[in-house]
């Protein structure tokens, strides 16, 4: 078992981490980040990537985390592989412990963990995720400009994201298992306005149907709630928007959540309701949830975590024996 020091921890790898990191690094908070069972985050399984500004050519998600990853460490940040699975905020330096029993010990801790899509959970969407099934209209959207597309919610996420399709796409459906949405009236009101989007109402997916070659979304099973009728809709994009689960479990009890589960901060800050702490990227933001905005958080956070240690130096506020030992 071993104790890690630095001034700046980091839990997660995705681009707010890795952002947090690559700017904490060139501040000389020689950051240490943690990176838990899914390294990279959600880009990891994303395909084509045209929307993070930089690249005139589409890049895969994988290569653009790599190049993230390698950047981090090119200016100072230590990667380790660990499974967290106890904290302790109480005071500082904040406390980490992985699963085989090593600690990690941070003057500020920047939580960068994201949040996974949920999905419906029918064999077909598995089978059909990447081949015109998808949790992201807004990263997606572009590539089925043209054609029948359909999301699947009756959230803000699912009209928003129906109302984005229409940019694309003609013929956009909402299917919703309720007969009523639980979208904020305003965005009800300009999705029922919207000549190219239709409502399906009390239908629940049974089944993405694939077919061509290279094999390809065609169509969509439905099953009525109230009547029980099937019926089938033909598009080539799916979008799944029921919700998201941001990984903030660990931290329930420590830091202050949403009713959605997401870590609360400061607006226009990252700062979390216990000093020294700061969240970024998706497990803090349910509104863009972008690469883009996740790398842009984690910028901001690296900058507050920045200042919040000058500030504590400046009044006196020692650095502990442990981080100063480590450098
Ligand atoms: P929500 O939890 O608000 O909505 C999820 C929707 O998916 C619901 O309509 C729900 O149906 C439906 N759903 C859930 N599970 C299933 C399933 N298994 N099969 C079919 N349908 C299902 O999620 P959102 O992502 O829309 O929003 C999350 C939070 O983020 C909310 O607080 C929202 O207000 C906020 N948000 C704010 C935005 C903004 O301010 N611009 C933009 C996006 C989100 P049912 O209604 O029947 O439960």
């Amino acid at each position: 078992m071993t104790t890690h020091s630095t001034r700046m921890l980091i839990l997660g790898s995705g681009p707010a981490g890795l952002s947090a990191a690559i700017y904490g690094a060139r501040a000389g908070m020689k950051p240490i980040l943690v990176q838990g069972i899914q390294p990279g985050g959600q880009l990891m399984t994303t395909t084509d990537v045209e929307n993070y500004p930089g690249f005139a050519d589409v890049i895969q998600g994988p290569w653009l985390m790599e190049q993230m990853q390698k950047q981090a460490e090119h200016v100072g940040t230590t990667l380790i592989y660990d499974t967290i699975v106890d904290v302790d905020l109480t005071g500082r330096p904040f406390r980490m412990t992985g699963d085989g029993g090593d600690v990690y010990e941070g003057e500020v801790l920047v939580i960068a963990t994201g949040a996974q899509a949920k999905w419906l959970g029918i064999d077909s969407e598995e089978a059909m995720k990447g081949k015109g099934v998808s949790a992201c209209a807004t990263c997606d959207g572009f590539f089925y400009r043209g054609k029948k597309v359909a999301v699947i919610g009756g959230g803000n996420t699912a009209v928003e994201e129906a109302l984005y399709l229409t940019n694309h796409s003609d013929d956009v459906t909402l299917i919703h298992r309720r007969d009523s949405l639980r979208a904020e009236k305003i965005l009800q009101e300009r999705l029922f306005a919207h000549p190219n989007v239709k409502v399906l109402w009390n239908k629940e997916v049974s089944g993405f149907i694939g077919g061509g070659s290279p094999e390809g979304l065609v169509a969509i099973d439905l099953k009525d709630t109230v009547t029980g009728d099937i019926s089938r809709l033909d598009v080539e994009g799916g979008f799944v928007a029921i919700g998201h689960h941001p990984a903030t479990e660990l931290f329930r009890g420590h830091l202050e959540l949403d009713s959605d589960g997401y870590i609360k901060v400061e607006t226009g800050s990252t700062r979390t309701s216990v000093p020294g702490v700061f969240a970024c990227g998706d497990v803090m933001d349910k509104v863009y949830r972008q690469a883009v905005t996740a790398a842009g958080t984690g910028c901001m956070a690296a900058l507050d975590a920045e200042r919040f240690l000058a500030a504590a130096e400046f009044a006196g506020d020692a650095i502990s024996e442990a981080v100063a030992a480590a450098g």
